[in-house]
Order: structure tokens, then sequence, then C-alpha cells
């Protein structure tokens, strides 16, 4: 049976909580592995914790845009340092103007977003990104840093940008919307397969056929299924695609 990567969700969420131990059995049993991103000092902590209960969580560390104006930052750093080789990766990290009311709030957005990109590139960790009516701003920074794993998470963007990141070779991810929404179909239509990755961003509700259930992993297949539709292949052909993707997006 052929695994499958979770790779932007939120499981040290309150939400999820209560259902970890279940959350860990249904991965094991689905063969899904996840990465789970942090968003603040706190849930980087216990995405750290997470990732010490069970080999399937793959913990990312960082500073989400939303919590930019918090004093995380620097134990967020001093906690990357220190646990640099239980981190597989640095996220939820980017840009969003709708967290921020003026230019000051979105600079240092800014300066927060840098600082995570240049300890992603001096401990050579993959990144994930969140760049919700950003993408111009993001694309325009991202030149100036080497990293070979990039990720722009929930890919939102036009065709110009979508072609802008397969230019560079970064990684895309699409979700559960892309089951109901045309749209985000076609926008994978026009994605090299090579770069193409999945998640369900929970605990992010999914409205149409989910029902506002919260994301959560075992949604990850049908997002699967959707892309080998889309793609004309086979469920184990795209999912094997999806994950030798992962592989060189982790650089594992
Ligand atoms: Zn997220």
């Amino acid at each position: 049976m052929i695994w499958l990567t979770d790779i932007h969700i939120h499981l040290s969420d309150d939400e999820f909580s209560k259902d970890i131990p279940f959350i860990l059995e249904c991965m094991d049993k689905l063969r899904i592995r996840a990465c789970c991103v942090s968003v603040n000092l706190k849930s980087s902590e216990k995405t750290l914790e997470l990732g010490q209960k069970s080999n399937l969580i793959l913990p990312f560390v960082g500073v989400h845009p939303e919590n930019a104006s918090s004093n995380d930052l620097e134990s967020v750093v001093k906690l990357i340092e220190e646990n640099s080789k239980y981190i597989s990766g640095i996220g939820e990290i980017g840009l969003d103007k709708t967290y921020v009311s003026d230019l000051v709030g979105f600079k240092n957005q800014e300066l927060v977003f840098h600082k995570m990109l240049s300890i992603a590139e001096k401990l050579e960790k993959p990144v994930s990104i969140h760049s919700r009516a950003t993408l111009d701003e993001i694309l325009t920074i991202l030149p100036s840093y080497s990293i070979s794993g990039i990720l722009l998470h929930w890919f939102a963007g036009s065709k110009k940008q979508l072609k802008t990141a397969m230019e560079r070779n970064y990684f895309v991810s699409y979700g559960p919307a892309m089951v109901y929404a045309k749209d985000k179909q076609v926008l994978l239509s026009e994605t090299n397969a090579e770069r193409i990755l999945v998640e369900t961003d929970g605990p992010v509700k999914f409205s149409r056929c989910f029902g506002f259930k919260v994301g959560q992993i075992a949604f990850l297949p049908s997002v699967v299924f959707c892309a080998a539709k889309v793609f004309h292949m086979s469920y184990d052909d795209m999912a094997c695609q999806i994950e030798q993707n992962c592989k060189h997006y982790l650089g594992v």
C-alpha cells in the first residue's frame, strides 16, 4: 500500500487535542504521514512534542503572519536552533494583509518572514508558505534565499503566478477544496506533475461535499483521487508521483 503525506496540517491545534491518539492510529492504518505546521511559540512546542510521540509526524516550526506582531519571534528562533535535528521544516510562515491594518503591520510581517526564511536557508530546511493575496510580494522576496524545498501551500494564485512558481521549481499544494472547486482543478491541470503536493490544512472547515467538517487526515485520499482524475492517471500512479514529490520537497 502506498504511503501518502498530508503536506500541511495543524495537528497541534486545540481542535485535535483530545483525538490525537485516535488520529495517530488512523494515520498508521491509512498509511498517511503529516507535515505538522505551527503558527506561534506554543504550537511550535506542541508540534515538537507530537513529533516525539510518533514518527508519522514531521514537525514544522515557525511564526504565522497572523502572529507576526506577537513577541514569539526570538523564542521560536531559539527553539528552532536548539531542536534543529527534530525539525523537518519551517512553517507556517508568509505574508497576509488581512491580518494587518496598516503598512507598519505589513512591514513587521515581512521582517518576521525574512527571519524565518534566513533560518531555513541556514539550517537547510524546506519551508511551508502562506501566501493569501500576497503571492507577488512573496515571489519577489524568495529569490534572495537559497532554499531547495519551497512550498506555496493552498495555492490560489493566477496562471501567471503559477508559471513563475513552476519555472523556479517551487512546489504547490492543493487541498479538499479542489474536490468541489473547478477553478482549483484548472490550476492543478496547469501544474507540473512533479511539483504537486496534497494537504488538508485542518482544522480549516470545508463546505459542499465535506459538509463544513473540520479538515482531517482522512480527507487526503479524496484530494489524491481528484488529482488523478484531472491528470487522467490511476490513483496509485498519482499517489506514487506525489510521494516522490514529497521526498524531493523534504530533501529525504
Ligand atoms: Zn495552515
